[in-house]
């Protein structure tokens, strides 16, 4: 009865991982960049300007989320709708990079992820789970590639878009949420380090199963 956190960059494959990960220990899996994906979709679809700290957290405020697991996915209502395909897009992640600089989004958002950790048996992903959200998960992995391993991968799900600038825009997203002064992505102190640059997503899977094991999962 283990919480597991899991952060890193975007296209590190941490959502995989983490999914796979709840499927094999019959975990709940938690996407928080969901949720700020959601937030970003909304503040799209109302006209709210991303950068206005102020609106967009009040758009996150008034979201009625909703949560259940399908296949052990996490599946995400917003007022009833089922977002979970929509804020896949390319332009819906900018959207979510961009209103998670602010800190009244991210308190917000917090307590709902709390309160989705706090059973423990949960493999929750973000930016910020090992740091802020979970600080107490008995295993915080952070997941990370080489930047041009990540746009290889990335633009293989996009095969319309040129690789230079599905490269530009990871850059661009990692820099945002490296370099914000609100819960920032960085590895925990305790968190153990993986690079799935050279190992595959079969042996990170198995590397966090066993050492979730060795914690009493
Ligand atoms: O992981 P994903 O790419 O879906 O996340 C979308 C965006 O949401 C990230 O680029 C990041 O800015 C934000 N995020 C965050 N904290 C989290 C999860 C996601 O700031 N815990």
């Amino acid at each position: 009865m283990i919480a597991i956190a899991v952060d890193g960059p975007a296209s590190s494959g941490k959502g995989t991982v983490a999914r796979r990960v709840a499927q094999l220990l019959d975990y709940q899996y938690v996407d928080t960049g969901a949720m700020y994906r959601t937030v970003g979709l909304l503040c799209l679809r109302q006209g709210v300007d991303v950068r206005d700290a102020a609106a967009s957290a009040d758009v996150a405020r008034h979201i009625d989320f909703a949560f259940a697991f399908r296949e052990g996915a996490l599946v995400v209502y917003a007022d009833g709708e089922d977002v979970s395909t929509i804020i896949r897009g390319e332009a819906v992640g900018a959207a979510a990079s961009a209103v998670a600089v602010h800190p009244p989004v991210r308190s917000a958002l917090l307590g709902l992820q709390r309160a989705l950790g706090a059973a423990g048996r949960v493999v929750m992903d973000g930016r910020d789970i090992g740091t802020v959200v979970l600080p107490r998960a008995q295993l915080k992995i952070y997941l990370d590639a080489s930047l041009d391993e990540r746009a290889r991968r990335r633009h293989a799900e996009l095969p319309g878009r040129s690789y230079a600038d599905v490269r530009a825009e990871l850059a661009a997203r990692d820099a945002q949420d490296m370099g914000r002064a609100s819960a920032p992505l960085c590895a925990a102190a305790d968190a153990v380090h993986l690079d799935s640059t050279r190992l595959s997503i079969d042996a990170v899977v198995a590397e966090v199963v066993r050492l979730a094991r060795e914690r009493g999962a």
